[in-house]
Protein backbone atom coordinates (compact mmCIF):
# COMPACT_ATOMS: atom_id res chain seq x y z
CA UNK A 1 0.00 0.00 0.00
CA UNK A 2 1.36 3.22 -1.15
CA UNK A 3 0.92 6.90 0.48
CA UNK A 4 0.24 9.53 -2.04
CA UNK A 5 -0.04 12.81 -0.99
CA UNK A 6 -2.21 15.14 -3.74
CA UNK A 7 -2.47 18.88 -4.37
CA UNK A 8 -5.19 20.65 -6.22
CA UNK A 9 -4.52 23.82 -7.20
CA UNK A 10 -7.13 26.99 -7.63
CA UNK A 11 -8.16 25.97 -11.25
CA UNK A 12 -8.46 22.34 -10.18
CA UNK A 13 -10.91 23.46 -7.52
CA UNK A 14 -12.43 26.57 -9.39
CA UNK A 15 -16.47 25.50 -8.85
CA UNK A 16 -18.14 22.85 -7.11
CA UNK A 17 -17.97 20.70 -10.44
CA UNK A 18 -14.43 20.57 -10.64
CA UNK A 19 -14.55 19.67 -6.79
CA UNK A 20 -16.61 16.70 -7.21
CA UNK A 21 -13.89 15.55 -10.15
CA UNK A 22 -11.38 16.23 -7.39
CA UNK A 23 -13.09 13.70 -5.18
CA UNK A 24 -13.32 10.99 -7.79
CA UNK A 25 -9.73 10.96 -8.54
CA UNK A 26 -9.01 10.89 -4.80
CA UNK A 27 -11.65 8.22 -4.49
CA UNK A 28 -10.55 6.07 -7.64
CA UNK A 29 -6.59 6.65 -6.24
CA UNK A 30 -7.43 5.03 -2.99
CA UNK A 31 -9.51 2.37 -4.26
CA UNK A 32 -6.75 1.55 -6.13
CA UNK A 33 -5.24 0.01 -2.39
CA UNK A 34 -3.59 3.48 -1.76
CA UNK A 35 -4.01 5.99 1.24
CA UNK A 36 -4.33 9.43 -0.01
CA UNK A 37 -4.43 12.78 1.46
CA UNK A 38 -5.05 15.79 -0.16
CA UNK A 39 -4.14 19.44 -0.29
CA UNK A 40 -6.42 21.94 -1.85
CA UNK A 41 -5.62 25.27 -3.02
CA UNK A 42 -8.40 28.08 -2.40
CA UNK A 43 -10.53 28.38 -5.59
CA UNK A 44 -9.45 30.24 -8.65
CA UNK A 45 -9.32 34.38 -8.14
CA UNK A 46 -10.24 33.89 -4.38
CA UNK A 47 -7.11 34.87 -3.01
CA UNK A 48 -6.88 37.70 -5.11
CA UNK A 49 -10.29 38.72 -4.08
CA UNK A 50 -10.11 38.89 -0.70
CA UNK A 51 -6.70 41.01 -1.19
CA UNK A 52 -8.49 43.17 -3.31
CA UNK A 53 -11.09 43.60 -0.51
CA UNK A 54 -8.43 44.36 2.10
CA UNK A 55 -6.90 47.29 -0.43
CA UNK A 56 -9.98 48.79 -0.80
CA UNK A 57 -9.29 49.61 3.06
CA UNK A 58 -5.59 50.76 3.04
CA UNK A 59 -2.55 50.61 1.02
CA UNK A 60 -0.88 48.67 3.67
CA UNK A 61 -2.84 46.08 5.48
CA UNK A 62 -1.79 44.80 8.65
CA UNK A 63 0.05 41.02 7.81
CA UNK A 64 -1.25 39.47 10.71
CA UNK A 65 -4.79 40.27 9.73
CA UNK A 66 -3.98 39.73 5.86
CA UNK A 67 -3.32 36.05 6.98
CA UNK A 68 -6.02 35.37 8.96
CA UNK A 69 -8.36 36.65 6.00
CA UNK A 70 -6.25 34.56 3.11
CA UNK A 71 -6.59 31.30 5.11
CA UNK A 72 -10.11 31.06 4.89
CA UNK A 73 -9.78 30.57 0.91
CA UNK A 74 -7.97 27.33 1.46
CA UNK A 75 -10.72 26.42 4.28
CA UNK A 76 -13.72 26.93 2.24
CA UNK A 77 -11.97 24.35 -0.51
CA UNK A 78 -10.80 21.64 1.77
CA UNK A 79 -14.93 21.22 3.57
CA UNK A 80 -16.26 21.22 0.20
CA UNK A 81 -13.94 18.08 -0.97
CA UNK A 82 -13.83 16.28 1.96
CA UNK A 83 -18.21 16.90 1.95
CA UNK A 84 -17.62 15.57 -2.13
CA UNK A 85 -15.98 12.51 -1.26
CA UNK A 86 -17.90 11.19 1.91
CA UNK A 87 -21.27 11.92 -1.08
CA UNK A 88 -19.28 9.56 -3.29
CA UNK A 89 -19.43 7.01 -0.13
CA UNK A 90 -16.20 7.19 0.88
CA UNK A 91 -14.89 8.82 4.43
CA UNK A 92 -13.26 11.70 4.30
CA UNK A 93 -12.26 14.26 6.74
CA UNK A 94 -11.03 18.17 6.25
CA UNK A 95 -8.65 19.97 8.20
CA UNK A 96 -6.93 23.65 8.45
CA UNK A 97 -3.73 23.88 8.84
CA UNK A 98 -3.48 24.24 12.44
CA UNK A 99 -5.79 21.20 13.14
CA UNK A 100 -2.57 19.24 11.22
CA UNK A 101 -0.31 20.97 13.18
CA UNK A 102 1.42 22.81 10.82
CA UNK A 103 3.82 25.23 13.07
CA UNK A 104 5.54 27.83 11.68
CA UNK A 105 7.82 30.93 11.87
CA UNK A 106 5.81 34.19 12.84
CA UNK A 107 7.08 36.15 9.39
CA UNK A 108 3.27 36.53 8.56
CA UNK A 109 2.21 36.55 4.76
CA UNK A 110 5.67 34.06 3.90
CA UNK A 111 5.89 32.46 7.00
CA UNK A 112 8.45 29.16 6.82
CA UNK A 113 7.24 25.63 8.30
CA UNK A 114 9.30 24.49 11.29
CA UNK A 115 7.46 21.64 12.15
CA UNK A 116 4.00 19.57 11.36
CA UNK A 117 2.96 17.31 14.23
CA UNK A 118 0.95 14.93 12.00
CA UNK A 119 -0.56 12.66 14.52
CA UNK A 120 -3.84 13.64 14.02
CA UNK A 121 -3.82 13.05 10.04
CA UNK A 122 -2.04 9.59 10.62
CA UNK A 123 -5.41 8.37 13.16
CA UNK A 124 -8.08 9.69 10.36
CA UNK A 125 -5.46 7.20 7.89
CA UNK A 126 -5.83 4.65 10.40
CA UNK A 127 -9.39 5.21 10.24
CA UNK A 128 -9.48 5.03 6.47
CA UNK A 129 -10.51 8.42 6.03
CA UNK A 130 -9.34 10.14 3.28
CA UNK A 131 -7.98 13.74 4.94
CA UNK A 132 -8.21 16.79 3.19
CA UNK A 133 -6.20 19.83 4.11
CA UNK A 134 -6.84 23.37 3.77
CA UNK A 135 -3.49 24.46 1.82
CA UNK A 136 -0.83 27.89 2.43
CA UNK A 137 -1.58 27.77 6.01
CA UNK A 138 0.04 27.07 9.51
CA UNK A 139 0.06 28.16 13.19
CA UNK A 140 2.78 30.22 15.07
CA UNK A 141 4.10 29.82 18.16
CA UNK A 142 1.40 32.02 19.57
CA UNK A 143 -1.15 30.52 17.94
CA UNK A 144 -1.81 33.00 14.76
CA UNK A 145 -2.55 31.95 11.91
CA UNK A 146 0.49 32.15 9.27
CA UNK A 147 0.00 31.54 5.47
CA UNK A 148 3.51 30.50 3.30
CA UNK A 149 3.32 33.07 0.63
CA UNK A 150 1.54 33.42 -3.02
CA UNK A 151 1.53 29.50 -4.80
CA UNK A 152 1.89 28.03 -1.21
CA UNK A 153 -0.21 25.10 -1.25
CA UNK A 154 2.42 23.13 -3.41
CA UNK A 155 4.60 23.68 -0.09
CA UNK A 156 1.93 22.38 2.38
CA UNK A 157 1.26 19.40 0.04
CA UNK A 158 5.25 18.54 0.09
CA UNK A 159 5.99 19.03 3.69
CA UNK A 160 2.76 16.76 4.34
CA UNK A 161 4.89 14.25 2.34
CA UNK A 162 8.50 14.42 3.83
CA UNK A 163 6.54 14.46 7.52
CA UNK A 164 5.05 11.21 6.48
CA UNK A 165 7.58 9.78 3.98
CA UNK A 166 4.74 9.45 1.39
CA UNK A 167 5.89 7.59 -1.49
CA UNK A 168 5.04 10.41 -3.91
CA UNK A 169 3.38 13.77 -3.90
CA UNK A 170 1.33 14.59 -6.92
CA UNK A 171 0.82 18.58 -7.53
CA UNK A 172 -2.11 18.91 -10.31
CA UNK A 173 -2.47 21.95 -11.90
CA UNK A 174 -4.02 23.65 -15.31
CA UNK A 175 -0.96 22.43 -17.26
CA UNK A 176 0.24 19.09 -18.03
CA UNK A 177 3.50 19.66 -16.08
CA UNK A 178 6.73 21.28 -16.33
CA UNK A 179 7.49 23.03 -19.51
CA UNK A 180 10.69 24.77 -21.35
CA UNK A 181 8.78 27.95 -20.39
CA UNK A 182 5.55 29.22 -19.71
CA UNK A 183 3.38 27.33 -22.24
CA UNK A 184 0.40 30.33 -21.92
CA UNK A 185 3.38 32.65 -22.69
CA UNK A 186 5.34 30.50 -25.37
CA UNK A 187 3.32 28.17 -27.56
CA UNK A 188 6.43 26.07 -28.62
CA UNK A 189 6.96 25.37 -24.94
CA UNK A 190 7.87 21.43 -24.49
CA UNK A 191 6.77 19.54 -21.87
CA UNK A 192 9.98 18.00 -20.23
CA UNK A 193 9.10 14.61 -18.56
CA UNK A 194 11.93 15.05 -16.36
CA UNK A 195 14.16 17.52 -14.26
CA UNK A 196 16.03 18.56 -11.47
CA UNK A 197 15.45 19.38 -8.05
CA UNK A 198 18.07 21.84 -8.60
CA UNK A 199 16.89 23.00 -11.94
CA UNK A 200 13.45 23.10 -10.49
CA UNK A 201 13.93 25.39 -7.57
CA UNK A 202 16.18 28.30 -9.96
CA UNK A 203 12.65 28.16 -12.21
CA UNK A 204 10.49 28.18 -9.43
CA UNK A 205 12.23 31.05 -7.36
CA UNK A 206 13.14 33.17 -10.73
CA UNK A 207 9.30 33.60 -11.33
CA UNK A 208 7.90 29.41 -13.14
CA UNK A 209 5.12 29.87 -10.96
CA UNK A 210 4.33 26.38 -11.79
CA UNK A 211 6.16 25.21 -8.12
CA UNK A 212 6.29 27.30 -5.01
CA UNK A 213 9.97 27.14 -4.14
CA UNK A 214 9.81 26.23 -1.01
CA UNK A 215 8.04 23.30 -1.80
CA UNK A 216 11.09 22.70 -4.08
CA UNK A 217 13.55 22.70 -1.91
CA UNK A 218 11.27 20.26 0.70
CA UNK A 219 11.05 17.82 -2.01
CA UNK A 220 14.89 18.29 -2.75
CA UNK A 221 16.14 18.42 1.39
CA UNK A 222 13.49 15.28 1.99
CA UNK A 223 14.09 13.46 -1.42
CA UNK A 224 10.10 13.21 -1.62
CA UNK A 225 9.54 11.93 -5.26
CA UNK A 226 7.32 15.02 -6.69
CA UNK A 227 5.27 14.61 -10.03
CA UNK A 228 2.96 17.58 -11.61
CA UNK A 229 0.34 17.22 -13.88
CA UNK A 230 -2.87 18.46 -14.87
CA UNK A 231 -6.18 17.32 -13.01
CA UNK A 232 -8.24 17.71 -16.11
CA UNK A 233 -6.71 14.53 -17.90
CA UNK A 234 -4.46 11.49 -17.52
CA UNK A 235 -1.24 12.20 -19.22
CA UNK A 236 1.56 11.53 -17.00
CA UNK A 237 3.67 14.71 -16.14
CA UNK A 238 6.99 15.90 -15.56
CA UNK A 239 8.95 14.24 -12.60
CA UNK A 240 11.12 16.12 -10.65
CA UNK A 241 13.92 14.15 -9.41
CA UNK A 242 17.41 14.28 -8.59
CA UNK A 243 19.84 15.07 -10.84
CA UNK A 244 20.86 11.88 -13.41
CA UNK A 245 23.60 12.12 -16.43
CA UNK A 246 21.05 12.61 -18.95
CA UNK A 247 20.23 16.02 -17.24
CA UNK A 248 23.90 17.36 -17.87
CA UNK A 249 24.20 17.15 -21.78
CA UNK A 250 21.02 19.81 -21.81
CA UNK A 251 23.14 23.46 -21.35
CA UNK A 252 20.00 25.40 -20.84
CA UNK A 253 16.77 23.78 -19.93
CA UNK A 254 14.65 26.89 -19.38
CA UNK A 255 13.41 30.18 -19.40
CA UNK A 256 11.39 32.32 -17.04
CA UNK A 257 10.53 35.53 -16.24
CA UNK A 258 9.49 37.28 -13.09
CA UNK A 259 7.60 40.10 -13.51
CA UNK A 260 6.83 40.67 -9.54
CA UNK A 261 10.38 42.58 -9.15
CA UNK A 262 11.02 46.18 -8.19
CA UNK A 263 14.27 47.92 -8.26
CA UNK A 264 15.15 50.50 -5.18
CA UNK A 265 17.92 52.73 -5.88
CA UNK A 266 19.80 54.81 -3.61
CA UNK A 267 21.49 57.18 -4.86
CA UNK A 268 24.85 59.09 -4.07
CA UNK A 269 25.57 57.09 -0.90
CA UNK A 270 28.93 57.85 0.74
CA UNK A 271 31.47 55.16 -0.76
CA UNK A 272 33.13 53.48 2.98
CA UNK A 273 33.30 50.59 4.77
CA UNK A 274 30.09 49.24 6.18
CA UNK A 275 27.36 50.80 4.87
CA UNK A 276 25.98 48.33 2.47
CA UNK A 277 26.04 46.12 6.16
CA UNK A 278 23.71 49.27 7.19
CA UNK A 279 21.33 49.09 4.55
CA UNK A 280 20.24 45.70 4.25
CA UNK A 281 20.75 44.91 7.26
CA UNK A 282 17.59 46.93 7.77
CA UNK A 283 15.99 45.55 4.83
CA UNK A 284 16.56 42.11 6.12
CA UNK A 285 15.02 43.17 10.15
CA UNK A 286 11.73 44.20 8.05
CA UNK A 287 11.78 40.55 6.44
CA UNK A 288 12.30 41.81 3.07
CA UNK A 289 13.98 39.22 0.88
CA UNK A 290 16.50 41.61 -0.95
CA UNK A 291 17.50 39.41 -4.38
CA UNK A 292 19.89 41.63 -6.86
CA UNK A 293 22.07 43.96 -5.85
CA UNK A 294 24.28 46.27 -8.07
CA UNK A 295 27.06 48.83 -6.45
CA UNK A 296 27.93 51.39 -8.97
CA UNK A 297 30.94 53.39 -8.14
CA UNK A 298 30.73 56.73 -8.99
CA UNK A 299 33.76 58.82 -10.72
CA UNK A 300 34.65 61.12 -7.52
CA UNK A 301 34.66 57.98 -5.56
CA UNK A 302 33.46 59.23 -2.90
CA UNK A 303 29.88 58.28 -3.55
CA UNK A 304 28.51 54.90 -5.26
CA UNK A 305 24.93 54.42 -6.13
CA UNK A 306 23.02 51.47 -4.80
CA UNK A 307 20.58 49.52 -6.94
CA UNK A 308 18.48 46.82 -5.49
CA UNK A 309 15.51 44.77 -6.03
CA UNK A 310 13.11 43.12 -3.89
CA UNK A 311 9.47 41.09 -5.09
CA UNK A 312 6.71 44.27 -6.05
CA UNK A 313 4.31 43.41 -2.29
CA UNK A 314 7.74 44.31 -0.71
CA UNK A 315 8.46 47.19 -2.53
CA UNK A 316 6.45 50.35 -0.65
CA UNK A 317 7.74 49.04 2.68
CA UNK A 318 11.57 48.75 0.95
CA UNK A 319 10.83 51.55 -0.12
CA UNK A 320 9.94 53.64 2.96
CA UNK A 321 13.11 51.84 4.86
CA UNK A 322 15.94 52.92 1.73
CA UNK A 323 14.35 56.81 2.16
CA UNK A 324 14.88 56.92 5.59
CA UNK A 325 18.19 55.24 5.55
CA UNK A 326 19.29 57.84 2.48
CA UNK A 327 18.38 60.55 4.63
CA UNK A 328 19.85 59.75 7.84
CA UNK A 329 23.52 58.94 5.45
CA UNK A 330 23.26 62.17 3.74
CA UNK A 331 22.64 60.05 0.31
CA UNK A 332 21.40 61.93 -2.66
CA UNK A 333 18.07 60.28 -2.78
CA UNK A 334 15.54 57.12 -3.51
CA UNK A 335 14.03 56.05 -6.39
CA UNK A 336 11.81 52.95 -7.56
CA UNK A 337 11.34 51.64 -10.69
CA UNK A 338 7.77 48.61 -10.57
CA UNK A 339 8.12 48.42 -14.15
CA UNK A 340 11.05 45.66 -14.46
CA UNK A 341 10.68 42.25 -14.98
CA UNK A 342 13.75 39.55 -14.22
CA UNK A 343 14.26 37.12 -17.36
CA UNK A 344 16.16 34.19 -16.27
CA UNK A 345 17.78 31.19 -18.51
CA UNK A 346 18.39 27.61 -15.87
CA UNK A 347 20.24 24.45 -16.66
CA UNK A 348 22.63 22.47 -15.13
CA UNK A 349 24.71 21.91 -18.13
CA UNK A 350 26.02 25.52 -18.04
CA UNK A 351 28.39 24.72 -15.65
CA UNK A 352 30.91 22.87 -17.91
CA UNK A 353 29.70 25.04 -21.09
CA UNK A 354 31.87 28.44 -22.20
CA UNK A 355 29.19 31.60 -23.89
CA UNK A 356 26.03 31.28 -23.02
CA UNK A 357 25.80 34.28 -21.15
CA UNK A 358 27.20 36.13 -23.84
CA UNK A 359 24.86 34.26 -26.48
CA UNK A 360 21.87 35.19 -23.90
CA UNK A 361 23.03 39.38 -23.59
CA UNK A 362 23.78 39.17 -27.62
CA UNK A 363 20.40 37.99 -28.20
CA UNK A 364 18.65 40.40 -25.76
CA UNK A 365 20.63 43.16 -27.34
CA UNK A 366 19.98 42.52 -30.98
CA UNK A 367 16.17 42.88 -29.81
CA UNK A 368 17.41 46.42 -28.52
CA UNK A 369 16.00 45.04 -24.95
CA UNK A 370 18.83 46.87 -22.39
CA UNK A 371 20.10 45.37 -19.47
CA UNK A 372 19.65 46.77 -16.07
CA UNK A 373 21.03 44.41 -13.63
CA UNK A 374 22.92 40.97 -14.20
CA UNK A 375 23.26 38.28 -11.81
CA UNK A 376 24.91 34.73 -12.61
CA UNK A 377 24.81 31.21 -10.24
CA UNK A 378 26.48 28.12 -11.31
CA UNK A 379 23.10 27.02 -13.56
CA UNK A 380 21.34 30.39 -13.98
CA UNK A 381 21.37 33.67 -15.41
CA UNK A 382 19.34 36.43 -15.11
CA UNK A 383 18.80 39.79 -16.52
CA UNK A 384 16.46 42.33 -15.06
CA UNK A 385 15.11 44.55 -18.16
CA UNK A 386 11.88 46.74 -18.76
CA UNK A 387 8.55 44.95 -17.79
CA UNK A 388 7.43 45.96 -21.67
CA UNK A 389 10.13 43.47 -22.80
CA UNK A 390 9.75 40.46 -20.99
CA UNK A 391 7.23 38.25 -23.17
CA UNK A 392 9.71 39.37 -26.53
CA UNK A 393 12.55 38.22 -24.35
CA UNK A 394 11.49 34.89 -22.98
CA UNK A 395 10.70 34.22 -26.76
CA UNK A 396 13.84 34.87 -28.31
CA UNK A 397 15.09 33.18 -25.90
CA UNK A 398 13.32 30.30 -25.59
CA UNK A 399 14.74 30.31 -29.81
CA UNK A 400 17.84 30.88 -29.71
CA UNK A 401 18.58 28.15 -26.85
CA UNK A 402 16.82 25.91 -29.13
CA UNK A 403 14.31 24.79 -26.15
CA UNK A 404 11.11 24.49 -29.07
CA UNK A 405 9.27 21.40 -29.33
CA UNK A 406 11.48 19.05 -31.94
P1 LIG B 1 -2.14 26.20 -9.43
O1 LIG B 1 -3.28 27.13 -9.20
O2 LIG B 1 -2.56 24.84 -9.90
O3 LIG B 1 -1.20 26.14 -8.28
P2 LIG B 1 -0.39 28.03 -10.81
O4 LIG B 1 -1.12 29.08 -11.57
O5 LIG B 1 0.19 28.38 -9.51
O6 LIG B 1 -1.36 26.76 -10.68
O7 LIG B 1 0.77 27.40 -11.72
C1 LIG B 1 0.48 26.89 -13.00
C2 LIG B 1 0.82 27.94 -14.05
O8 LIG B 1 2.21 28.15 -14.05
C3 LIG B 1 0.50 27.53 -15.47
O9 LIG B 1 -0.83 27.81 -15.80
C4 LIG B 1 1.51 28.33 -16.28
O10 LIG B 1 0.93 29.47 -16.87
C5 LIG B 1 2.54 28.81 -15.26
N1 LIG B 1 3.92 28.50 -15.63
C6 LIG B 1 4.95 29.39 -15.61
N2 LIG B 1 6.08 28.82 -16.01
C7 LIG B 1 5.80 27.52 -16.28
C8 LIG B 1 6.58 26.41 -16.74
N3 LIG B 1 7.89 26.52 -16.99
N4 LIG B 1 5.94 25.22 -16.91
C9 LIG B 1 4.63 25.10 -16.65
N5 LIG B 1 3.84 26.11 -16.24
C10 LIG B 1 4.41 27.32 -16.05
N1 LIG C 1 -4.37 30.42 -2.59
C1 LIG C 1 -2.98 30.81 -2.48
C2 LIG C 1 -2.60 31.68 -3.66
O1 LIG C 1 -3.41 31.96 -4.52
C3 LIG C 1 -2.06 29.64 -2.29
C4 LIG C 1 -2.02 28.65 -3.42
O2 LIG C 1 -2.88 28.66 -4.31
O3 LIG C 1 -1.10 27.84 -3.43
O4 LIG C 1 -1.48 32.10 -3.74
MG1 LIG D 1 0.38 27.40 -7.68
Amino acid sequence: MALIVQKYGGTSVANTERIKTVAERAVSTAMKGNQVIIVVSAMAGETDKLIKLAHEITDMPDEREMDLLLSSGERITSALTAIAIQKLGYKSMSFTGRQVGIITDSSHTKAMIEHIEAGRLKTALDEGKIPVIAGFQGINEFSDVTTLGRGGSDTTAVAIAAALKADLCEIYTDVEGVYTTDPRIVKEARKLNKISYDEMLEMASLGAKVLHGRSVEFAKKYNVPLVVRSSFNEAPGTLVTKEDGDMEKIVVSGVAADKNQARITIMGVPDKPGIAGGIFNEIAGANIVVDMIVQNVSSDTKATDMSFTVSKSDSKKAFKIAKNVSDRLGAKGVNMNTEVAKVSIVGVGMVSHFGVAAKMFETLAKEGINIMMISTSEIKISCVIDVSHAGKAIKVLHDVFELAKH
